[in-house]
């Protein structure tokens, strides 16, 4: 596919699409049905369809008995564990092989001219970005992923919780289930902001940080706590109505899809003349920025707050100004604390 059709690269060999990211316009105002209309199919398709897909086949093919998940034992909870790590390593890996290690796709649609694995760098173990994600995701990621999971399974298997099944509570079931991808990102902002606390940042959310130039790898490559954090989302199906179907779910869109902002390339292509669009663009900028798009567009809480950036130079020029204005109030403050303080002036 020809890149050059829909974006620009500059002498760096950074590419970027032309047209302006959009947040999404369920509650963007004014609001406009067709708008609406015309964005969701892609609040379903590709991703939250095949994030679906895969809970209906763990759920239904490669989850334990109700019986057997009554009582905790360490081998059914391995079983979750190794069924989560092999998916993982088959969706991150083969994009991860395909992208950046046989390069398939060149540099064609890829924010970042450059490929991590050339650069080495001293803030990763082993000076590997691969290498320090590969350790992070299946050393704390995987294992507190499923600790939740295994936790909620238990849970609804002794009916502790109002769990409830889609014969009994189909709509509210069929709304839950609309809505977890909406929730999962307001509650991802939520716990987002707080790790961009200075001292949380600089102990906890750093790490994930480490990769200005994300690769699929880079995904659940965070601090232990932040892990904790992340999926600390799943308890909501202690409070509501739920289904394990609907955790499983869940799990699956912020497990698996956190691999979404982090492919690095706009498109992968698929064959000669099309692509599919990863919506990857939004959490790129975050890595590259820091301080813009903490949330991913899909509900347009980053512009209510300012802190939204589609990709443009307008854009570009309102989050220098922020910045600059955040210096000014920061040094304000260092000049205040001098003029009260005067021994230490
Ligand atoms: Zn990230
Ligand atoms: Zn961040």
């Amino acid at each position: 596919m020809d890149d050059q059709k829909f974006g620009t690269r500059d002498k760096r060999g950074n590419w970027k699409p032309d047209a302006p990211l959009q947040v999404g316009p369920l509650l963007d105002f004014p609001w406009s049905a067709s708008r609406v209309l015309k964005w969701l199919p892609s609040y379903f398709l590709p991703w939250n369809m095949l994030f679906m897909a895969i809970a209906a086949v763990f759920w239904v093919f490669l989850t334990p008995s109700r019986e057997t998940l009554q009582t905790l034992s360490s081998g059914w909870v391995a079983w979750v564990f190794l069924r989560n790590s092999a998916l993982i390593l088959i969706l991150y890996g083969s994009l991860e092989m395909r992208l950046y290690l046989r390069r398939r796709q060149g540099s064609r649609f890829k924010y970042n001219g450059k490929f991590p694995a050339e650069h080495p760098s001293d803030v990763f173990m082993f000076r590997s970005q691969a290498v320090d994600s590969l350790i992070r995701t299946f050393g704390t990621g995987l294992p507190i992923w499923t600790a939740y999971e295994v936790g909620l399974l238990w849970a609804w298997a002794n009916g502790h919780g109002p769990w409830t099944i889609f014969g009994d509570n189909p709509w509210a079931l069929l709304a839950l289930g609309l809505v977890l991808p909406l929730f999962h990102e307001l509650h991802f902002y939520c716990i987002h902001r707080l790790i961009h606390v200075p001292v949380l940042y600089k102990w906890v959310h750093s790490v994930h940080h480490n990769s200005i130039n994300p690769s699929p790898w880079s995904s659940l490559s965070m601090h232990p706590v932040e892990h904790l954090l992340y999926w600390s989302g799943t308890l909501i199906h202690l409070l509501l109505p739920s289904h394990p179907l609907l955790v499983l779910y869940h799990l699956q869109i912020s497990g698996a899809g956190a691999v979404i902002g982090h492919i690095g390339f706009d498109k992968v292509e698929t064959g000669k003349g099309i692509g599919v669009d990863t919506h990857a663009y939004a959490h790129y900028l975050h890595h590259k920025y820091f301080e813009v798009n903490y949330a991913d567009g899909m509900l347009p809480i980053d512009k209510w707050m300012g802190t939204w950036h589609d990709g443009t130079k307008a854009a570009d020029k309102q989050m220098k100004d922020r910045f600059s204005r955040k210096k000014a109030r920061v040094n304000g403050r260092v000049e205040s604390r001098k003029l009260s303080d005067p021994v230490r002036k």
